[in-house]
């Protein structure tokens, strides 16, 4: 971006509430069943039925609430938001407008240069969710999937802070770490489980008030985020310096040709004609069952990355990503209980070698083939001197490739490091007499090849040679 303008971004996550059955009625929420059979007649909106609060929503949402710091309302209300739209037979969706039950939370984020800055949280609301449409499944016609309708979801909305797509994209990875924390929503992303939409503007840089915005619905990932606010605000930006005007309105992303287009004009809250539900109590939480929830939260994300910098001595980079995601954390202090490896090399495993080799295969730490176990026994075989680390590598990949443990693969494939000052001192002569020309630069001053006769050796060692013995008994042996 020309230096000129300055991007501003907020956004509307959604996060499906992991509760086992609806938010007003007893269906089950489960995902993938049948189209149609898991819609009850409260989510069909069938005329006489009446919705009653799923309890477990609301802590889930009070849960949350907390985790940000945000103020939980002792008394929030339910409000019908009127549409109308195939996939939602009431006409209306239940959701929270005047008092929403969390409100003026705050989050930490990376910003853009890798400092930290604040996000707020305006608020978030308990709302259902609404049926699909299917428009795939059929030629010439759209079903539709009332399975979803009714599944509560909190709407979590932030202040307009972020200033560029990457600090967007840092503020979406928080929240997700946070409710997966929470274990109130399994945040699957691909399932429609965490989504969200974007609102972009840009102003000159050093205006105060807002330019206008777009706002980006339905966006499923991290890297479509990242990619459909870069494309917005380079559009906007174009739009902008063409002398023309930003029009407010809703757009879609197209992953395909990494493109926003124009969806439908953007509706007022006054189009909803929002009103409070007559058919449900307002919410109302004593400050009790608050303090309750409070002592109940699990360890967050943040207070994670600081135990583990305290605890393991990690730095603050490592100690960030293996606190982000709750099952790499529990791998990682898995294996570093059943190793006597130093807790920084456990950490530069998890987060290189298994890391990389997670997103080659596209898999999750929790189906990883390698077991915290097997990497365990790998790391203490570094330790305890039977292997090097290069040779760690290899081991790793076999037991990737489900060729067993790492004890097993040493012997089998004789791997383990030649320590034996004999042995590597044989190794040293054969070098040394096979490059007699080297030999001669060497002595002649020039010390870069000394590099050269520890790479010969450790070759011919088959990378065996223990690394520390190869480098002083070539000293020894130049002098
Ligand atoms: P709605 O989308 O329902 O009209 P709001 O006006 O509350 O709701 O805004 C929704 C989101 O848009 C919020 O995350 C807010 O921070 C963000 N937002 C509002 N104005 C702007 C703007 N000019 N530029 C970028 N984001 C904005
Ligand atoms: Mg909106």
């Amino acid at each position: 971006m020309t230096a000129k303008w300055e991007a501003v971004i907020g956004l509307e996550i959604h996060v499906q509430l992991a509760t086992r059955s609806k938010i007003f009625s007893a269906a089950s929420t489960a995902f993938g069943a049948e189209p149609n059979t898991q819609a009850c007649a409260v989510d069909l909106g069938l005329p006489g039925v009446l919705p009653v609060l799923n309890s477990e929503a609301v802590r889930m949402a009070a849960m949350f609430g907390l985790a940000v710091n945000a103020k939980i309302a002792k008394r929030s209300v339910f409000a019908r938001k009127n549409y109308f739209y195939p996939d939602l037979p009431k006409g209306y969706q239940i959701s929270q407008y005047e008092l929403p039950i969390v409100e003026h939370g705050q989050l930490e984020v990376v910003s853009d240069g890798g400092g930290r800055k604040i996000v707020g949280i305006t608020r978030a609301h308990l709302e259902e969710d609404a049926g699909k449409s299917l428009h795939e499944e059929f030629s010439d016609q759209t079903g539709i999937d009332l399975n979803r309708a009714g599944t509560p979801l909190i709407e979590i909305v932030s202040e307009p802070d972020m200033r560029s797509a990457k600090e967007a994209v840092s503020y979406m990875k928080k929240i997700h770490s946070i409710v997966r924390h929470l274990e109130i929503s399994d945040g699957n992303m691909q399932e429609g489980s965490f989504r969200c939409d974007a609102n972009v503007s840009v102003r000159p840089a050093g205006q105060e008030a807002l330019g206008t915005r777009t706002e980006i619905k339905n966006l499923n990932s991290f890297r479509f985020v990242e990619r459909a606010i870069e494309f917005e605000i380079k559009r906007q930006i174009r739009v902008l310096e063409d002398g023309r005007e930003v029009v407010q309105e809703t757009r879609l992303y197209d992953a395909g040709e990494d493109e926003t287009r124009p969806m439908r004009s953007k509706e007022e809250a006054d189009d909803y004609r929002y009103f409070p539900d007559p058919d449900l109590l307002p919410v109302v939480i004593r400050s009790e069952v608050i303090e309750d929830i409070k002592r109940q939260l699990p360890e967050l994300p943040a207070e994670k990355a600081s135990r583990f910098r305290l605890e393991y001595g990690l730095n603050e980079q490592d100690a960030e990503i293996l606190a982000m995601n709750k099952e790499v954390a529990e791998y990682f202090e898995q294996t570093v209980r059943k190793t006597s490896a130093d807790t920084r090399r456990v950490a530069n495993w998890v987060t290189g070698e298994l890391n990389a080799a997670l997103s080659v295969d596209n898999l999750d730490i929790t189906s990883s083939p390698v077991t915290s176990d097997m990497l365990a026994g790998l790391l203490t075989r570094i330790e305890d001197g039977t292997i090097s680390g290069k040779i760690a590598k290899e081991i790793f990949r076999s037991m990737w490739a489900g060729e067993g443990e790492a004890d097993s693969i040493i012997e089998s494939k004789g791997l383990r490091q030649i320590t034996d000052t004999l042995e590597i001192e044989l190794l040293v002569d054969q070098v040394l007499l096979d490059n007699p020309v080297q030999v001669g630069q060497f002595k002649s001053g020039k010390d870069k090849v000394f590099g050269f006769f520890v790479g010969q050796v450790m070759k011919l060692s088959k990378g065996k040679a223990n690394p520390q013995q190869v480098n002083s008994l070539l000293r020894k042996k130049l002098q």
